[in-house]
């Protein structure tokens, strides 16, 4: 196919709740949905950055100078047969891994639609029902906090995730466990611990978690193997893996046993399906996170937990998690308690509200194909 067109819109989408975690607190969403048109058909991205770098290094500001000055450009230049081709094209642009995805993962969904397929198929997905858990940001009172545990495990949540960071772990954990001491628990502390803090980090071992999400600083593997030694509790990988060649270091240096695989954070599809089989090849458990998707990412998120080598439910919960209103015209829902089915509708099987969605558009950019 020949791309023809892509539309790059910055939208601003109101949080149902606000989200704390140790590093960031987020009420409204800012974000890039992208169209990219061939064939009559036509595909849909949704970015992963926010206006802040404190989850990854790039920024809605850095990835709309590289969509926009070289991922677009590269897009345009010649023919694309598969989504891997494009993957491959953008190789020698540097990291950038969230701008790459939001290209990307458009044109798998818009390869998918050409081919009349679902994605979630068009990858070679073996599962259509996803299991869904729940992550849960730091509350302002511990009951705010046993609330929502307890909402989320009526609701019928696989598994919930809490956020902790030094101070806010061992006693949050001992009075959740005194209430809920089977419900299948892990904790995430987006890098805000050190090994000098080897003394709390060794005594969440006492509250049978499933495992604990990238406890030491994203960069730092040497370190998650040294813990690996120390705890017996899994430790999770997902800033520190940002790419296939992350986690191989990170298997050959014993750092972690679970990856928390976010399609945005590794480039795109293409990449993702290389960890996944990474995994598969290796023991290691892995499940898809989110980075508080609107629509279009968390149906890109669920066709990819569709995969054989996703061993544990992830953080796709329906759109209603979130948002009061979402961007696309059927809210991603429950089937049963904690499942989100997966259908036979083409690409990633959902529509834009596209009313709504110029409602919250800040910004509209059309790039044509000067070769088209
Ligand atoms: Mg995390």
């Amino acid at each position: 196919m020949i791309i023809e067109s892509v539309e790059l819109l910055k939208v601003s989408l109101p949080f149902k709740e606000t989200f704390v975690s140790s590093v960031s607190t987020e009420t409204t969403k800012e974000f890039f949905v992208v169209k990219v048109v061939a064939d009559g058909a036509v595909g849909y991205g949704e970015s992963g950055t926010t206006n802040n770098a404190f989850y990854v290094e790039e920024t809605n500001y850095s990835l709309s100078y590289q969509v926009e000055n070289f991922l677009i450009p590269l897009l345009f230049q010649e023919r694309i047969d598969s989504p891997l081709d494009f993957a491959q094209r953008v190789v020698p642009i540097r990291r950038n891994y969230m701008a790459k995805a939001l290209l990307e993962s458009a044109v798998w969904d818009l390869y998918a639609k050409l081919k009349g397929s679902s994605l979630w198929r068009t990858i070679g997905g073996v599962k259509d029902e996803i299991e869904v858990g729940v992550s849960i940001g730091l509350q302002s009172t511990v009951d705010l906090l046993l609330e929502k545990v307890s909402s989320a495990v009526e609701q019928g949540y696989r598994r919930v995730k809490l956020k902790i960071e030094p101070g806010k772990d061992l006693e949050l954990l001992r009075l959740i466990r005194r209430e809920f001491p089977k419900v299948p628990l892990m904790v995430d502390a987006n890098g805000s611990y050190s090994l000098s803090e080897m003394g709390t980090l060794r005594r969440l071992d006492d509250f049978d978690l499933l495992m604990i999400e990238q406890p030491l600083g994203p960069y730092d593997l040497i370190g998650h193997a040294t813990l690996a030694q120390e705890i017996s509790t899994p430790i999770c990988l997902d800033e520190a893996v940002c790419s296939s060649s992350d986690l191989e270091v990170a298997l050959a240096l014993g750092a972690g046993s679970v990856v928390n695989l976010k399609v945005a954070r590794v480039g795109g599809i293409s990449e993702a399906l290389k960890i996944e089989k990474l995994c598969r090849g290796n023991g290691i458990d892995l499940w898809c996170g989110g980075l508080y998707e609107a629509g279009v990412g968390r149906a890109l998120n669920l066709a990819v937990a569709s995969l054989e080598g996703v061993t544990l439910p992830g953080d796709t919960s329906p759109s209603s998690r979130y948002f009061e209103r979402d961007i696309i015209q059927t809210p991603l829902e429950f089937e049963s308690p904690g499942v989100i089915k997966l259908g036979d509708e083409m690409g990633i099987g959902v529509e834009l509200d596209e009313e709504y969605l110029d409602y919250l558009t800040l910004e509209k950019r059309i790039f044509v194909n000067p070769a088209w």
